[in-house]
């Protein structure tokens, strides 16, 4: 049977493209209600048009300090309750260490830890009080294997993965499961900026036992899955979504 997710209301961060908009396309297919926020109103606007679903648009800078709280906040209040969280925005300054930006470092902790671990934390006690729910973090595979010039990107992945976990440990028995996905490279924005030139991108596939990198349904069907009561028994996992990149 297909996964369904009918009316179950859903808030997804850095919704406005790559992953986090093809997440927010499968879930509507999947019958959800969708929250979409990212900082820009019109890009949501114009995908809140293009799904078969209810949807409202909320608009956030996640780098702020109050950004992530007022977020849930808002979040919460749409639908009276959120049944799935998915901390999806993210951003990477790839950079070697001895050149390494202070402002970079911070922006990329903020959108990438701070930010999602804070709107979690204030949702999950939501999901807590009013039953339960999932809490998805797209994390990386590079939370999990070091990868050069990508001094803060990692520490930030590995650090949500781990705020995730405790999530999972201390809201878990109030119905809140909270698990993290660790995609491979994807050629959105963000990945073609790091991975678009073939050159650069070759060590990185010939170390991709599938041979290739990942796309985006690979991520949402796998967040798809987390979010439906098929997974139920799930809770406190990093899952590769890598063609095997981490056994290699
Ligand atoms: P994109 O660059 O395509 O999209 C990033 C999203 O994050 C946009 O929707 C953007 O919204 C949002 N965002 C960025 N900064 C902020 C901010 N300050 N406040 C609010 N929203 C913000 O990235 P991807 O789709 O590739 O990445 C999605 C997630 O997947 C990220 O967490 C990334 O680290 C992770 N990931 C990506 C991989 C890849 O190779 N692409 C591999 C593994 C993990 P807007 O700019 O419209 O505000």
């Amino acid at each position: 049977t297909a996964l369904r997710l009918d009316g179950k209301r859903v808030l997804i961060t850095g919704a406005s493209r790559g992953i986090g908009a093809d997440i927010a396309r499968t879930f509507a297919a999947a019958g959800a209600r969708l929250l979409l926020s990212g900082r820009d109103r019109r890009t949501l606007e114009t995908l809140a048009d293009t799904v078969d679903a209810e949807t409202e648009v909320l608009v956030a800078d996640l780098s702020s300090p109050e950004g992530p709280t007022v977020l849930a906040d808002e979040a919460v209040g749409v639908y009276d309750g959120i049944d799935v969280l998915v901390n999806n925005a993210g951003i990477s300054y790839p950079e070697a260490v001895d050149a390494l930006d202070t402002a970079h470092f911070d922006q990329v902790l903020q959108v990438n830890l701070r930010a999602p671990s804070l709107l979690a934390a204030r949702v999950g006690r939501s999901m807590a009080e009013s039953g339960g729910g999932s809490i998805i973090t797209v994390a990386s595979a590079a939370a999990l294997r070091p990868l050069p010039e990508h001094y803060a990107y990692c520490t930030s992945k590995a650090g949500i993965i781990m705020a995730t976990k405790i999530l999972a440990l201390e809201l878990g028995g109030r119905g809140v499961r909270a698990n993290s996905i660790c995609p491979t490279v994807v050629l959105t924005d963000m990945g073609q900026k790091v991975w678009g030139d073939p050159v650069k991108s070759a060590p990185m596939l010939g170390r991709i036992p599938a041979g290739r990198f990942a796309v985006p349904s690979e991520v949402s069907n796998t967040a798809l899955w987390l979010a439906s009561d098929a997974s139920a028994m799930i809770n406190g996992v990093d899952l590769p979504v890598d063609g095997g990149y981490l056994v290699s």
